[in-house]
């Protein structure tokens, strides 16, 4: 088994559940009491969210590769920000490491290709619903992403900074995700992508009314297949 390195924290709700994730697919794996090798790096979130609002995306990039340098050196085989968003620095990050670093955005693509979904909702911080670097990837495998109107982004992003990253879940922001969803829906969306590593604790996508790709789920299956299987999980971008 290789050893997965994550730089989590972003937020530290959703690396709980990479961490659960990986293990219980070990254990399901190898059976028995077998868990996963794991390192993780766990940022202080605050500091990287004032990174964000200042649009100091440099040394956000310089703070997550230091991070993933000192995985590397410390073991890790492959590496893997527990993050979205924070994939907008990916390419820096990936740069400073001789392991792979697997991307968020590719394994979300693999899977939507894998179901025959090509016009997909994606729900995800503000950053990654507009800035362009998560639309511009995913167009590189030939999905065209689809984001909420003006109102249905702000909803979606204030529910993941202001409630879910700080372990709220309220059942009126469960609804206005479902609206958002409903609305997208009667667009043409064929699919939704909980594109947010916390969405997967307020939506359930099992339960929407278009098939959902939870990119934390998609995200630590990946760095399972890695680290027992080796680098057929790595997809080309
Ligand atoms: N975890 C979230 C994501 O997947 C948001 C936190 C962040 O800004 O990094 O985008």
């Amino acid at each position: 088994m290789r050893m997965i390195g994550l730089i989590g924290g972003m937020s530290f709700e959703s690396s709980a559940v990479y961490y659960r994730l990986i293990n219980e697919a070990v254990r399901a794996q190898l059976g028995g009491l077998s868990s996963a090798e794991v390192i993780m790096h766990s940022v202080n979130f605050e500091e990287i969210v004032g990174l964000q609002k200042a649009g100091r995306w440099a040394d956000a990039a310089n703070r997550l590769a230091a991070a993933a340098a000192g995985l590397e050196r410390a073991g890790a085989s492959c590496v893997l920000i527990c993050t979205n968003t924070m994939h907008l620095v990916a390419d820096a990050v990936e740069g400073r490491l001789s392991v792979p670093l697997i991307n968020i955005i590719d394994e979300t693509a693999a899977s939507l290709r894998a179901h025959g979904a090509n016009r997909p909702l994606l729900l995800a911080t503000r950053y990654t619903m507009e800035h362009g670097f998560y639309a511009e990837r995913m167009r590189r495998h030939g999905i065209e992403i689809m984001v909420p109107d003006t109102n249905g982004r702000t909803t979606t992003h204030d529910i993941i900074f202001n409630e879910l990253c700080a372990g709220e879940i309220r059942p009126a922001s469960r609804e206005a995700l479902l609206e958002i969803v409903a609305s997208a829906k009667a667009k043409g969306a064929d699919s939704v992508i909980l594109g947010c590593t916390e969405i997967c604790l307020i939506l359930n996508p099992e339960q929407l009314p278009l098939p959902g790709f939870d990119s934390t789920a998609i995200h630590a299956a990946a760095a399972v297949t890695f680290s027992l299987a080796g680098k057929a999980a790595i997809r080309a971008a």
